[in-house]
């Protein structure tokens, strides 16, 4: 009998199978006296997520991912997603996932950095690292370690598991004239970003995915960023705010996370770990990749079908914002002792990042635009 046959013959709850061949919950030899190894082999999970059900890029990335997982493992490890609101809400991911409640989260890192600010650094800060840097500092940078450090006092253990590129500054009622524009501005801007835009006298909220549009047609917020062309053409920012401002200077590649809770994850057989650790790395590029593919195509519709009208930041309100944001990253020294140190990694990794960048990417992104199409 071969793995495949076994474990189809095995679907539910305690089963016998031969001598040896197989022990789904520890991945060995698991015997009994008569000889029969005795099996127990299928764990359903629930996955809580931040984002409205099946919602473009991000639901969908977790609906993957998870179908991933259980494909991976043959059924061994079933995933059932939840969308925002139906078991938790949508900002409840880290504590359901933490507690014990659900299994698994699928949710971004910053929404927390109420539990600490060295959170920010697995999803985005202003001005820090490409989708590309943040996937090296994290897997080859130290950053992994320093998140294992920081989740593992919740009983967590996170994955990086997306990214959604370059995000849009964001959509505004009013033209932006000058950095006074900003003044008492009320704008929906999560993570340090937030803090950024309270530096320049506006202010900040961490509203959830699924209800920022309610917060702006109403007028309790007068601005909002979400995300880029793609998933802001799906949520409708333009029926109500037609300027849309670039670059994201608050999220130069945010990163999502697949959250473990840890008790659940250590307990796993070492195979259906690594098969978890392998489905979050897979998904981590496929999620960026169908964001880069959708982008563009979404980009021209807002501006085609809906006539948004799409501005670059005014030149003082981006030196204001990288001097608020170089204050408050800098701030960050005098933290907590993880926060500290996951800032002094990240510092050294994007010094090194941005001499790289110069010749690469950047270099090759300037040179193409110059040359095929110099008139923007
Ligand atoms: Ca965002």
């Amino acid at each position: 009998m071969n793995r495949r046959d076994f474990i189809a013959g095995t679907a539910t709850g305690l089963v016998v199978g031969a001598a040896g061949t197989y022990a789904a919950l520890k991945g060995g030899k698991q015997q009994t006296a008569s000889g029969p190894a005795v099996v127990k082999n299928k764990l359903e999970w629930r996955m809580v997520t931040s984002w409205p059900d099946k919602f473009p890029g991000l639901g969908t990335s977790a609906d993957r991912l998870a179908a991933r997982i259980t494909a991976m493992s043959d059924g061994r490890l079933t995933v059932k997603v939840f969308a925002a609101g139906t078991m938790v809400p949508p900002l409840g991911v880290f504590d359901a996932v933490s507690q014990g409640s659900a299994e698994m989260g699928h949710t971004s890192a910053y929404y927390y950095q109420g539990k600490s600010k060295a959170f920010n650094f697995f999803s985005a800060v202003p001005f820090g690292l490409t989708a590309n840097e943040l996937s090296a500092w994290i897997h080859y940078g130290g950053g992994q370690q320093l998140w294992d450090e920081g989740y593992a006092k919740f009983g967590l253990k996170p994955f990086y598991c997306g990214n959604t590129g370059v995000q849009m500054g964001g959509w505004f009622r009013k033209e932006l004239k000058s950095l006074e524009d900003f003044k008492g501005l009320k704008m929906r801007m999560p993570g340090l970003g937030g803090e950024v835009l309270r530096r320049i006298g506006a202010t900040a909220e961490n509203t959830a995915g699924g209800e920022i549009f309610a917060a702006l047609s109403s007028g309790r917020i007068d601005a909002t960023e979400w995300v880029g062309p793609w998933n802001d053409l799906a949520f409708g920012f333009y029926k109500i705010a037609k300027n849309y401002y670039w670059p994201g200077f608050h999220e130069p590649g945010t990163g999502f996370e697949c959250s473990i809770n840890k008790a659940k994850f250590d307990a796993l057989p070492k195979d259906l770990q690594d098969i978890v650790a392998t489905a979050c790395r897979a998904e981590a590029e496929a999620m960026l990749s169908e964001f880069n593919r959708h982008n563009g195509d979404a980009l021209k519709v807002l501006i085609e079908q809906h006539g948004v009208q799409l501005r670059r930041f005014p030149d003082d309100v981006m030196t204001a914002f990288a001097k608020a944001s170089n204050e408050v990253l800098a701030e960050l020294e005098s933290a907590d002792d993880l926060t500290k140190r996951t800032y002094q990694s990240f510092k050294k990794f994007r010094e090194e990042a941005i001499s790289w960048a110069k010749l690469s990417e950047q270099g090759y992104l300037d040179m193409r635009q110059r040359t095929l199409r110099p008139n923007g």
